[in-house]
């Protein structure tokens, strides 16, 4: 099963994307913790990147399309895959449409007063990426990784400039996507504005629906 998470930011595709993952055994692939990794590790690509995900906007398609590509070749991507985060484009589409063509669009529908709530308290795990919320799903310590014990820290995207330029980006270039894969007959939009079992349900049943 090949399938795309979408929607905005804050809308829980990271959190929907690790209990499907578990579950259905298939890797969860996330173009956001791709980059934050090359940051982490200083490479070349992390170089170039780090600024423009500190503002919030979007990184060129050449260089995400690249990324993709490299991962998708992996052979642990064999019976298929969970894209988080990507495609974000009509050209990663059409690119992603070329090689591997997705089986379901799952498009998380979440309001803008959810959106800020949700990313105005995210803090993550700076060592293994866990993803909580204080208000929602805090850590048994404060500011500590249950998983793993290290710091939690507040992502740079999620201070309010940053948000703001995200949800623009969101509208503007990523949007468009949900007619795009719609007209292909590729999209369950489902509401992702409960908790992450009440959404992990209602793409389940998105699910059975597609595969039957
Ligand atoms: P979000 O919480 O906004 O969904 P992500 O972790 O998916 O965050 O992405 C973080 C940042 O990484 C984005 O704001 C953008 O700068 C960059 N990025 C991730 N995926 C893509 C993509 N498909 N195309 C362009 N930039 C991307
Ligand atoms: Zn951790």
């Amino acid at each position: 099963m090949k399938m795309v998470f979408l929607g905005p930011p804050g809308a829980g595709k990271g959190t929907l994307s690790s209990l499907a993952s578990m579950r259905l055994g298939l890797p969860h692939i996330s173009t956001g913790d791709l980059f934050r990794e090359a940051v982490r590790r200083e490479t070349r690509l992390g170089e170039k990147v780090k600024g423009i995900i500190a503002e919030g906007r979007l990184v060129p398609d050449d260089l995400t399309i690249a990324l993709v590509r490299e991962r998708l070749a992996q052979p642990d991507t064999a019976s298929g895959w969970i894209l988080d985060g990507f495609p974000r484009t009509i050209p990663q589409a059409e690119a992603l449409q070329a090689v591997k063509p997705v089986d379901l669009v799952v498009d998380f529908d979440v309001g803008d007063e959810m959106i800020l709530f949700r990313l105005t308290g995210r803090r993550v795990c700076g060592s293994c990426g866990k993803i909580y919320h204080v208000a929602t799903m805090p850590p048994k310590t404060e500011g500590i990784c249950d998983v793993c014990g290290k710091p939690l820290v507040i992502r740079p995207d999620d201070r309010e400039a940053a948000i703001r330029t995200r949800l623009a980006a969101y509208r503007e270039q990523t949007q468009p996507l949900v007619a795009w894969y719609g007209k292909r007959g590729l999209i369950a939009s489902i509401d992702g504005s409960g908790s992450p079992e009440t959404v992990y349900r209602l793409f389940s049943e998105a699910l059975t629906r597609r595969v039957g």
